[in-house]
């Protein structure tokens, strides 16, 4: 099928269609979820508040590492799916490169299967084509229209006016759990104290790179770890990862640079680092070889929940000032950076901590430990649980002197929360995690699924899983006339509809 645009289709100009599916938020996860329900043969409608889809992949992303952790650390493939087939189907067109899992990092779960965020969102455009999803941009959802405790539409605000669109099931995909709490779903949420900062990412071009790998091999003890933290019998050590840091060829194999401690403590007593986040970026590589740096750690503004419009105005303007500290940092302190340029800020914020939703089952940080398996499950994660970020150094420092461990740029492990699966193993996610307590017809999909604050399910490739079974979930209860609550009680069917889809369960 050739592109179709929405003024080329019936289905997309009109507001009086009552849908079996709408998806809310056009992120990973919820397009993910758009994709898979409309596969199952629902009329699936997906509504997204800006002008583009991808969320957190490119709006204010990309993320350092996408997709990252495909497979557990015993080797072991645990997520496959929709992020598999966007994979293959950008490897073909050499817009990803092949999943790279170096020695160094692998003990610790770390494989790198990079993606072009752009050409990933064009692709996201044509399989919402080729699936036949009502796509609907630039459409904020303000509400939901409720029957006593069940949602059956949402009501929208865009240049047409303030529209209401009936639909069976409504998918909460928008990352911070907005559309439930419109529907007065219970949620979960820490306080403004407490909550992970939130940051704003950059992308860098013209690093001269071999001389940036220079001082890489030279002072390889100027960096952060992260493959360390992994309690587990073989895994790296830090003279291995020392080793390999001074003898590295192929700079993109670190994947990312986070510390220059010296050079940051020399900046800091010169004023010309901010006391809030220690200093790196990722290594992105490009088509043909090209490499881009991408900070994402560079601001970290604290204080900020993102279900107040106040605190995120006030965090944008703080991390632009934070990102320019930064960068005249980079420029004037760090080796290789002598001619290097800012290509793209992004223009929204990159969300660290929202609510999650209260769902028919709570995923824990003991889960987590347990490598749990469950009946209902709909996919997979071997991601830690009890990793937090702080927005002060001083909080690093004192943590990093009291913990033996290496404690990566920006992230602290709160000892009592941190916990990796047992064995290198992965554990199940439950499909009850999806479903509201408290509301019918409403699911969770992306980082609002149902979990306590350690086992937050935010990365990349959870929230394509978690969309992709919620996705197909809602069509399935549609298709069957029961609520996605009765669907609890024997999810065989919607498990062998995920499998057929191509999900690792
Ligand atoms: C700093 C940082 C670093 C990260 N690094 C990594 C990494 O290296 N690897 C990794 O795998 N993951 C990483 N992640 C996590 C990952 O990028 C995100 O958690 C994930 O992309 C979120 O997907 P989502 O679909 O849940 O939400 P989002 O991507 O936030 O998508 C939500 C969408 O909903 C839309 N929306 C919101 N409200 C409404 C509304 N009312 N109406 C309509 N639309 C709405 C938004 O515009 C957006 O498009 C990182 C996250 C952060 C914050």
């Amino acid at each position: 099928m050739g592109y179709v645009t929405l003024k080329d289709t019936p289905r997309g100009n009109n507001y009086d269609t009552e849908y079996d599916v709408i998806v809310c938020g056009g992120g990973t996860s919820g397009v993910a979820a758009a994709i898979a329900s409309a596969r199952v043969g629902a009329n699936t409608l997906l509504i997204e508040k800006g002008g583009t889809l991808g969320g957190q992949m490119n709006v204010s992303g990309p993320p350092g590492f996408a997709y990252a952790r495909l497979w557990n650390p015993r080797g072991e493939r645990d997520v496959a799916g929709i992020v598999e087939e966007t994979y293959q189907r950008l490897y073909k067109e050499n817009h990803a490169l092949p999943a790279l899992r170096y020695p160094v990092r692998d003990k610790a779960g770390f494989s790198f299967a990079y993606i072009d965020p752009d050409w990933w969102t064009d692709l996201i455009f044509e399989m919402i084509d080729e699936n036949e999803v009502t796509l609907l941009l630039d459409s904020l959802v303000v509400g939901v229209l409720k029957d006593k405790d069940a949602v059956n539409g949402v009501i929208v605000e865009n240049v047409n006016g303030r529209i209401e669109i009936k639909g069976s099931r409504i998918i909460d995909a928008t990352g911070e759990g907005y559309v439930a709490i419109q529907a007065g779903a219970e949620i979960d949420y820490v306080d403004r104290e407490k909550v992970q900062p939130h940051t704003l990412a950059f992308t860098v071009d013209g690093v001269d790179w071999d001389v940036l790998l220079q001082y890489v091999r030279n002072h390889p003890e100027q960096f952060s770890f992260k493959q360390l933290i992994f309690p587990f019998e073989g895994a790296t050590t830090r003279e291995e990862v020392l080793d390999w840091y001074s003898k590295c060829h192929d700079i993109k194999s670190l994947g990312e640079l986070m510390g220059f401690y010296e050079l940051r403590d020399i900046a800091l007593e010169n004023g010309d680092w901010h006391p809030y986040s220690g200093a790196g970026f990722f290594l992105i590589p490009r088509e043909g070889g090209h490499i881009q740096a991408h900070f994402q750690h560079s601001s970290q503004v604290d204080n900020t929940l993102v279900t107040d419009a106040w605190d995120l105005t006030k965090c944008m303007a703080e991390c632009r000032r934070q990102n320019k500290i930064a960068w005249r940092f980079f420029k004037n302190y760090v080796p290789g950076f002598e001619h290097a340029y800012i290509t793209r800020t992004c223009n929204e914020l990159r969300l660290r901590e929202g609510p999650r939703i209260i769902g028919d089952y709570v995923l824990t940080r003991d889960d987590v430990e347990a490598a749990r398996k469950f009946e209902d499950s709909i996919g997979k994660s071997s991601f830690k649980a009890g990793g937090y970020h702080v927005a002060s150094m001083d909080t690093l420092n004192m943590i990093a002197s009291l913990d033996t461990e290496e404690q990566p740029a920006g992230e602290i492990n709160v000892k009592s929360d941190l916990a990796f699966p047992k064995d290198g193993g992965s554990y199940d996610l439950p499909y009850r995690i999806l479903v509201s307590r408290n509301i019918d017809n409403l699911l969770a999909a992306g980082k609002s699924v149902s979990t306590d604050r350690p086992s937050y399910l935010r990365y990349l490739h959870q929230t394509m899983v978690t969309g992709q079974a919620a996705g197909a979930a809602a069509a399935l209860s549609v298709k069957k006339r029961i609520t996605p609550r009765e669907l609890e009680k024997n999810v065989k069917e919607l498990q062998e509809l995920l499998v057929s889809q191509g999900v690792v369960l």
